[in-house]
C-alpha cells in the first residue's frame, strides 16, 4: 500500500507542527522518522492513521484521501495498550475477531503469533503477570496478526531496556520480511533506524521539515552497524549531537 503526504501542513491553534511535508512511502518499504522531541513525528503518524486531519494538503493511501482509522493501517504505541482484563491470547485474538473470524480460529492463530514473538506458552497470562518487554511482544503479535498493509510504529521499543529492545528489533525485522507491510517507524534511536529501515528521514525541530533523507542498502547483516558509521555520524550531527566532541 502506498502512502503519500502531499504538501501537508498541520497546526494546533497557533502552533505549527508540520510544515509543507511531502513524501511517498512505497509498498513494503520501512522508513524511519527521526527528529527532536516535540517536532511533530507522532502527529505525522496520527495523520497517516486517520486520527488527525492535515490543516492543509492531503494524506493519500493508494490514491484515496485518508479520512478515518482503518484496520489496514495499524498504529503501535510505546505503551503496549493491551486490555488488562484479557489474557495475552485473548488480546491478540481480538484483532481477528474484529475481522469477524470465529473465536476458535482466532485463538489458534493467536497462539501461533505469540510463538512468533517468543511468547509460546503465555497465552493464558494477563498483562500484569508478564514483563514490559513481553507485553510489547504481545502488542506486536496483535499488530501483525491482522496482516495490516501499513504499520505505524511510534517509538515501539522506547520504554524497554537495551537488550529487550535489540531482541524485539530482530523480531520486527523477521515479521516485516515475512509479511512485507509498509512501515513508518518513529524512533529516537539512530542505531534502531539504521538497523531496521530502508530509508531514514531526519526532521528539524518543530515545525517538522525534512532536513535530509538517507537511503540505505536493502539488507543489513546484524546489530554491528560499522558499515553505517558515516550515516550515523551525519544523522547525529543533524540532530545536534557533536560526535567528534564526545569521542
Ligand atoms: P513528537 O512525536 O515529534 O515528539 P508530537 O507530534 O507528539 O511530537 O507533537 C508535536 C507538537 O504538537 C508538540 O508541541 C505537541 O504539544 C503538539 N501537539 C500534539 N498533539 C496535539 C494536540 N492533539 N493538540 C494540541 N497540540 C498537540
Ligand atoms: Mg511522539
Amino acid at each position: 500500500m502506498s502512502l503519500v503526504f502531499d504538501n501537508v501542513d498541520k497546526h494546533y491553534g497557533d502552533l505549527q507542527v508540520v510544515d509543507r511535508f511531502s513524501a511517498t512511502f512505497r509498498t513494503g518499504e520501512v522508513v524511519a522518522l527521526v527528529g527532536p522531541s516535540g517536532c511533530g513525528k507522532s502527529t505525522l503518524l496520527h495523520m497517516a492513521a486517520g486520527l488527525e486531519r492535515p490543516s492543509s494538503g492531503q494524506v493519500l493511501c493508494d490514491g484515496k484521501p485518508v479520512a478515518k482509522p482503518d484496520p489496514s493501517r495499524t498504529l503501535v504505541f510505546q505503551e503496549h495498550a493491551l486490555f488488562p482484563w484479557l489474557t495475552l491470547g485473548d488480546n491478540v485474538a481480538l484483532a481477528l475477531e474484529f475481522q469477524k473470524q470465529s473465536k476458535a480460529a482466532a485463538r489458534t492463530q493467536a497462539t501461533t503469533w505469540l510463538s512468533h514473538v517468543g511468547l509460546a506458552g503465555f497465552e493464558g497470562y494477563y498483562p500484569h503477570q508478564v514483563s514490559g518487554g513481553m507485553r510489547q511482544r504481545a502488542a506486536l503479535a496483535r499488530a501483525f496478526i491482522a496482516r495490516p498493509a501499513t504499520l505505524l510504529l511510534d517509538e515501539p521499543f522506547g520504554a524497554l531496556d537495551a537488550l529487550t529492545r535489540l531482541s524485539l528489533q530482530d523480531v520486527l525485522r523477521t515479521l516485516v520480511a515475512e509479511a512485507q507491510p509498509s512501515v513508518l517507524l518513529v524512533t529516537h534511536d539512530v542505531d534502531e533506524a539504521l538497523f531496521l529501515a530502508d530509508r531514514v528521514l531526519v526532521f528539524s525541530a518543530r515545525p517538522a521539515r525534512v532536513l535530509r533523507e538517507f537511503t540505505l542498502p536493502h539488507r543489513r547483516k546484524g546489530h554491528d552497524l560499522g558499515d553505517f558509521a558515516t550515516e550515523k555520524r551525519q544523522i547525529l550531527a543533524l540532530l545536534g549531537v557533536e560526535v567528534d566532541a564526545i569521542a
